[in-house]
C-alpha cells in the first residue's frame, strides 16, 4: 500500500529524519493561507498523488508569492496528473502539499527496499539524487552504493559511517547522515514497509540534509499489526476496478486485451495468460478468485471482469484442490443467469468434483463452451472472440 508524500515525510520526521516545514491544503484558498502560515519569500506547491515523477510532469512548481501559490494550485485540484510512473489516465489530485522553499546546493538519492536475493532490507544511495533510480542505474550505475543490513545486528554505526563517506560526504553531514539512515532503517523495520525512498535527500546552502522528497509503501499482509498505517489508505488513488475487487476478496489486475480471466491460484492465471498470448489473444485482466470460492464469489469475479468494456468474451480456468469444481460450475451458471450474459464464456475444469461440475454445465443448457485442458481452453478463447469471427 502505496501513500502520500506528506504522510511518508511526517512518518520519517518521527523517526528522526529532517524535512522542510509545510501544510496540507485542500483547496487553492488553503494553499495560499498555509503558505503566509509559513512566511519566507517562496514556497514549493507540490500535487499529492502516488507516484513520482510529479517535477517532470508539472506537478510540483516553486511560487515567489502568495497569490502564485494559489493560482498554480488551482490548476492543480480536480485534475488528473500523469507522470511517467501513472497509466494513461493519471491520478487525481485532492490534497497538495506546500512548503517552504529549500536552497539546494547537491540532490543525493537514498532508498531502502526488500532484495529478495539476499532477505534482507538493502540500502540503495547515489551521490547523483533527483532522476528516478531507473534512469540513475541506467545512465549513472556507477554511482549507485548498495549496502545489505544482517537483521540480527540492525544497521551498524560503522556502515551508514561507510555509506556516508561513500557518498563524499564530510564534517558534520556524515553525523547527519548517519542520523538520517537509522531513522529510515527503524521506520521501514518498525513498520513492515516495502519501501522507503527519499529523492532527492538534498544538502542545502547551509551545508545540512533535508528530505525534500519522501515514499514509503507498505506491506498490506502486515497492516493488521499497523491501523495507524491502514488508515492512511487513499481510495481516490486506486483503480476503482481493483479497490472493488480486493473488497470482494479478488485479486484483480486490469489489462489492454480483450479476453476476460477468471481463475483460481495466482501461478494458473499466469500460466493461462501466456496461453492467450500464445494462441494469438490478449487477455483483458488478472483476475484470481482464491481458494475456496463460493457461487457468490464466482458471480463477483464476473461482475468484475464485465466492468471491462473491453472484453468480448470470459476464459474460466479453474484447477479445483480447495476449491470444488460444482461450486465453480453452479457459480458459473448462476452469474450467466444474473448477470445477464451475452458473451462467449469458456469453460475448463479440472480437479476436485469436475464430473460434477461439468454435468451442472451440460444440464445448465446454457452455450458455454468446454475445455478440456489449458491450451483448448486458450486457443476456444481466442476463436470465440466476435473479432476473431469475423476475421
Ligand atoms: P517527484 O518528481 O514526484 O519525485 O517530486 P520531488 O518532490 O522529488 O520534486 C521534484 C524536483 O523538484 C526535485 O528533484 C527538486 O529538484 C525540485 N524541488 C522540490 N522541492 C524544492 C525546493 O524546495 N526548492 C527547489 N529549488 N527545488 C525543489
Ligand atoms: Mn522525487
Amino acid at each position: 500500500m502505496d501513500i502520500h508524500e506528506y504522510q511518508a515525510k511526517e512518518i520519517l520526521a518521527g523517526f528522526g529524519v529532517p524535512v522542510p516545514r509545510g501544510g496540507l491544503a485542500y483547496s487553492p484558498e488553503q494553499a495560499g493561507y498555509r503558505a503566509r502560515e509559513l512566511g519566507g519569500q517562496a514556497w514549493v506547491v507540490k500535487a499529492q498523488i502516488h507516484s513520482g515523477g510529479r517535477g517532470a510532469a508539472g506537478g510540483v512548481k516553486l511560487c515567489k508569492s502568495e497569490d502564485e501559490v494559489r493560482t498554480y494550485a488551482g490548476t492543480l485540484f480536480g485534475k488528473n496528473l500523469v507522470t511517467k510512473q501513472t497509466d494513461a489516465a493519471g491520478k487525481g489530485v485532492y490534497r497538495v502539499w506546500v512548503e517552504g522553499a529549500s536552497d539546494i546546493r547537491q540532490e543525493l538519492y537514498l532508498g531502502f527496499v526488500m532484495d529478495r536475493t539476499s532477505e534482507r532490507i538493502m540500502i540503495v544511495a547515489s551521490a547523483h539524487g533527483g532522476m528516478e533510480i531507473e534512469d540513475l542505474a541506467q545512465g549513472d550505475p556507477d554511482s549507485l552504493r548498495r549496502m545489505v543490513v544482517d537483521p540480527a545486528v540492525g544497521l551498524a554505526d560503522y556502515q551508514a559511517r561507510e555509506l556516508a563517506f561513500a557518498l563524499g560526504l564530510t564534517g558534520g553531514q556524515v553525523a547527519q547522515m548517519v542520523t538520517v539512515l537509522h531513522a529510515c532503517y527503524r521506520a521501514y523495520r518498525d513498520l513492515d514497509a516495502m519501501m522507503v525512498e527519499i529523492n532527492p535527500l538534498v544538502i542545502t546552502g547551509t551545508g545540512d540534509l533535508v528530505a525534500l522528497d519522501a515514499k514509503m509503501s507498505f506491506d498490506t499482509n502486515a497492516l493488521y499489526k499497523h491501523p495507524q498505517i491502514a488508515a492512511l489508505r487513499d481510495p481516490s488513488q486506486e483503480d476503482p476496478r481493483e479497490a472493488t475487487a480486493a473488497d470482494n476478496g479478488l485479486a484483480y489486475v486490469g489489462l489492454d486485451g480483450d479476453i476476460g480471466c477468471i481463475i483460481n491460484g495466482a501461478g494458473l492465471a499466469m500460466a493461462t495468460m501466456d496461453m492467450i498470448k500464445l494462441s494469438g489473444g490478449e487477455p483483458a485482466n488478472f483476475l484470481d478468485i482464491g481458494g475456496g470460492a463460493s457461487p457468490e464469489r464466482v458471480c463477483q469475479a464476473f461482475r468484475t471482469v464485465l466492468t471491462d468494456k473491453n472484453v468480448s468474451v470470459i476464459l474460466v480456468n479453474i484447477f479445483a484442490g480447495i476449491n470444488r469444481c460444482d461450486w465453480i460450475a453452479n457459480g458459473v451458471v448462476q452469474a450467466y443467469r444474473e448477470v445477464g450474459l451475452t458473451l462467449p464464456v469458456v469453460v475448463r475444469l479440472a480437479g476436485t468434483n469436475v464430473k460434477e461440475g461439468q454435468e451442472i454445465i451440460r444440464n445448465s443448457g446454457l452455450p458455454i463452451l468446454a475445455a478440456d485442458t489449458l491450451a483448448e481452453a486458450a486457443q476456444a478463447a481466442v476463436a470465440a472472440r466476435p473479432t476473431a469471427a469475423a476475421a
